[in-house]
């Protein structure tokens, strides 16, 4: 069927048979459970292989830390809390694609058939033929969450959201703003163009500082898709190893950064 005519043999063949499982906590003590062994998804989600990646980030930081004697042994249930909440997600989506390719009885027949053929001219109802297959999850739940303070205007950097990708600029040339993310918590800095001295110290207590000044934001992505309401608003935004907003804080004062950091048990 795609073209291959040389002799072949079958060597193996078995049935599929799409499930949605899950077990309700990916932590046993000092056990943890991911990928398949933790959950199992329909292939028409294609999130079997994708979640189970995003299983293996999710720890790796919080792992880290805690061998590090930098974190208290609690972070490592917030695994569990955020891959479980992800995994019913996915659940969620990979049994509407199922039903959709493979409608279990006449109802799911007949409303795939309709909306096959008034997708040709209706747009509304094309997103009923692929519900959301690459759009990663958010922890929106996620005790590790920090508060979101001041004026924020896009809801899809809050906390508990996958950071925005936002094109900088930089003295050698374009640069995507998650390749600045690294092993440690970043601390984004929308500034007015100084760098002020408290938040450059963050380095001290392990956060990386990623000044975006406006000149760094020519094409004014990163100010728009973290929500500061301007070109001249300023303001801190906390990302996890992972590549999750932690929180966000209007203005350049590092000190509840600090302290959310604190709380949490997150700080070296
Ligand atoms: C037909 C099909 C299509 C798919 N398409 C997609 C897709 O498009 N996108 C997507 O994201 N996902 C897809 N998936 C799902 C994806 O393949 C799985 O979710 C993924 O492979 C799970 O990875 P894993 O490492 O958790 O488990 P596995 O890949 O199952 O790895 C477990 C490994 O452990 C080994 N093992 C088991 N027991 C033992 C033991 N006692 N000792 C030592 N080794 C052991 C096994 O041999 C295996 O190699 C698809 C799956 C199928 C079946």
């Amino acid at each position: 069927m795609i073209g291959e005519d040389a002799p072949w043999d079958m060597l193996w063949a078995s049935m599929y048979n799409a499930k949605c499982l899950t077990l309700p906590a990916y932590r046993h003590g000092r056990v943890l459970f991911a990928g398949d062994a933790a959950h199992l998804v329909p292939i028409f989600g294609v999130r079997g292989l994708n979640s189970g990646l995003d299983d293996a980030a999710n720890p790796a930081w919080k792992l880290a830390r805690l061998l590090e004697g930098e974190a208290r042994d609690d972070l490592l249930d917030t695994y569990s809390l955020e891959r479980v909440q992800a995994a019913r997600e996915n659940i969620a989506y990979g049994a509407k694609s199922t039903e959709f390719m493979a409608p279990p009885d006449f109802a799911f027949r007949l409303l795939r058939e309709a909306t096959l053929r008034l997708a040709l001219d209706e747009p509304a109802v094309r997103p009923l033929i692929n519900p959301r297959q690459s759009a990663p999850v958010a922890y929106l739940d996620s005790p590790l969450n920090g508060p979101e303070q001041g004026e924020w205007t896009h809801p899809l950097a809050a906390p508990g959201q996958p950071a925005p990708e936002a094109l900088l600029a930089s003295p050698h040339g374009d640069l995507h703003l998650t390749q600045c993310f690294g092993a440690e918590f970043t601390c984004l800095v929308f500034s007015d163009g100084a760098l002020p001295a408290a938040v450059a110290a963050l380095t001290t207590h392990g956060v990386a500082v990623l000044d975006i000044p406006p000149e760094a934001d020519r094409l004014g992505q990163a100010r728009e898709r973290y929500g500061l309401p301007g070109a001249a608003a300023t303001g801190l935004v906390l990302v996890r190893p992972d590549g999750y907003v932690l929180g966000r804080w209007r203005g350049l004062d590092p000190h509840a950064l600090l302290a959310c950091l604190n709380d949490k048990g997150l700080l070296p």
